[in-house]
């Protein structure tokens, strides 16, 4: 059996750099080949990795459009007969590469995403197990049709749900809302929870990538005290808005305004800042609570955290989602 494997860089594929003095600090200069030798155990899962070696930076600076080759990339090689794939990339943003990946996987074969906490000059670098067991997930018949999974230190998690919550621990990525899916134990991967139902919106309507290009979609928080001038011509450079409020959902009441004047004019999304739950719909009626913003043309975003709202908002207006698309869109992954 064979996995495709892709690398992109992060922490995973770090080491030391020696040939340039003036620079410290670890950066990315190991392939997969290295990746899979410093793996103990992998010879015995009999399985065969097809590697290749896409990127080999952090990951602040993947974009969409790398995240749409590699989706790309790993379809051939599924279709070239890979049981599942694995990524390799920094943890910085798996969490939103994860769930754009999840949004237009179209395959039952897995495909899984990890990294590493600790890089491998580190006492206890993690990179090498969470390999180790992305790869058994990536083989095993239960993860298969569950789309995207995050995979580190032992824990499977669905794409949907997984944060990154620690900046720093090597159990960084958790799933606040719902938990791990599935956990390996010893050498098996048991999935205790079945995920959301996957929800296939790009199938129909691919995203198209000079629009992708185009599409702005900004993400702004409310803050104590906010005056809203990260609001002030917004309309004239984004073509939507994510905006992660306090609580349920809210704003300051002297905010409430200008967001129902941008949302005549483009989608502006509601989220919670908190880090868990939900946006609600109508429990405070306050200007500038959920039931207000609602009246005034926000879409609520359910339980997607701002980052992964933001993930969605951009491909559906680059899919040239029309106002009601996106509202269902929300309504059925939020
Ligand atoms: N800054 C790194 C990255 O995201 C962190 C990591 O890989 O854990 O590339």
């Amino acid at each position: 059996m064979s996995v495709a494997l892709f690398t992109l860089g992060g922490t995973i594929g770090m080491a030391g750099h020696s040939s340039d003095q003036r620079r410290i600090g670890v950066v990315n200069r190991l392939t997969g080949a290295d990746l899979i030798a410093a793996v103990p155990g992998l010879g015995k899962t009999g399985v065969k990795l097809d590697v290749r070696d896409v990127q080999a930076v952090p990951s602040p600076n993947l974009t969409f459009a790398h995240i749409l080759d590699l989706v790309e990339s790993a379809s051939r090689a599924v279709a070239d007969g890979a049981a599942g794939v694995v990524v390799t990339q920094g943890t910085d943003t798996l969490e939103e590469t994860a769930f754009l990946v999840d949004l237009l996987w179209p395959h039952a074969e897995p495909f899984v995403l990890t990294g590493a906490m600790r890089n491998p000059t580190l006492a206890g670098a993690d990179g090498p197990a969470n390999l180790l067991a992305a790869v058994r997930v990536a083989l095993s018949d239960p993860a298969r049709g569950l789309g995207a999974l995050v995979v580190l230190n032992d824990q499977v998690h669905a794409a949907r749900w997984v944060r990154k919550t620690h900046s720093s621990s090597t159990a960084a990525f958790g799933s606040p809302d719902a938990g791990p899916v599935g956990h390996l134990v010893e050498e098996r991967v048991r999935m205790v929870m079945a995920p959301p139902p996957r929800v296939r919106l790009f199938e129909s309507r691919p995203v198209d990538r000079e629009r992708l290009d185009a599409t702005r979609v900004a993400l702004v928080p409310v803050v104590l005290d906010d005056d809203g001038l990260l609001l002030d011509g917004l309309a004239e450079t984004h073509q939507g808005l994510v905006v992660a409020g306090f609580g349920v959902g809210h704003v300051p009441s002297a905010l409430a305004p200008v967001l129902g004047a941008l949302a005549e004019r483009m989608p502006v999304v509601l989220t919670s800042r908190s880090g868990a739950g939900s946006v609600f719909r109508h429990t405070y009626g306050a200007v500038g609570s959920e039931t207000d913003l609602r009246r005034r043309g926000l879409v609520d975003a359910g339980m997607l955290d701002p980052y992964k709202a933001r993930v969605l908002l951009r491909l559906l207006l680059a899919a040239g989602a029309a106002r009601d698309e996106v509202t269902s869109a929300f309504e059925r992954l939020g």
